[in-house]
């Protein structure tokens, strides 16, 4: 590739930051890596990379400093930020979602699940186009049509689950906070308690899934929100 997707890596751990380097190389990106904050904010600044994948347990600033700075900026304010993050860390990840990180990768992490983070993170900075159509497995929604189909026939919803379900499909591939779909479809002013929130989520299951218990199109990410399966078409 003559202009390959320009992937900036802010980690501390040199042998994550050398493993990550080469596997994402590898697969056709350029990477520049840089092992403190500070670091990286200067070469997001000078580089304006594509996509930012962002350790949060750094030496000199905490990483959800780094992130608020960067989306305080005028320039590259929408450069994609994955978020590389432990395990039991969950508040430290809504956090991070909610100053303005894409997504979050949990370590360890394999490879193709790091480039399933970068592709949809870059997708969806291109926001849809009109005549899209989500489809995944036996799910397909067509938005212009407000249709909902699985195996070919049509599912009814209530006007709110409608709106759920096309906020996760149109952002498909990517966790969205509970905080940030209950704001989103009931308004700032909403109960920030999640009941409303889950009783809906099941209902939808119920409509869509054929084991609501084991979901293939609507997964849960306890402690932090849901994720839609990735749309099969672009
Ligand atoms: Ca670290």
């Amino acid at each position: 590739m003559n202009n390959p997707i320009h992937i900036l890596l802010i980690e501390d751990d040199k042998s994550v930051s050398t493993y990550t380097s080469t596997t994402l190389t590898n697969s056709g990106y350029k990477v520049t890596a840089a092992f403190t904050g500070k670091e990286g904010l200067s070469l997001t600044a000078s580089l304006c990379p594509d996509v930012l994948l962002l350790d949060l347990g750094l030496p000199d600033l905490d990483g959800l400093e780094v992130i608020q700075q960067i989306r305080s900026w005028h320039s590259c304010t929408d450069v994609p930020i994955i978020v590389i993050s432990a395990r039991t860390a969950e508040e430290e990840k809504v956090k991070a979602l909610e100053m303005g990180a894409d997504d979050y990768i949990t370590k360890p992490f394999g490879n193709a699940e790091l480039i399933a983070r970068i592709r949809t993170s870059l997708r969806h900075r291109h926001p849809r186009t009109q005549g899209q159509i989500y489809r995944a497995k036996d799910l397909e929604i067509d938005f212009d049509k407000r249709r909902i189909c699985l195996s070919g026939r049509e599912i009814h919803l209530t006007q709110i689950e409608y709106q759920l379900l096309t906020l996760l499909a149109e952002n498909s591939g990517r966790v969205l906070t509970y905080h940030y779909l209950i704001q989103t479809i009931w308004g700032p002013y909403a109960d920030s308690n999640n009941q409303i929130l889950r009783v809906n989520m099941a209902n939808i299951r119920r409509k869509i899934e054929k084991n609501p218990a084991q979901p293939r199109y609507v997964f849960t990410e306890i402690g932090i929100g849901y994720r839609m399966l990735e749309s099969e078409s672009s």
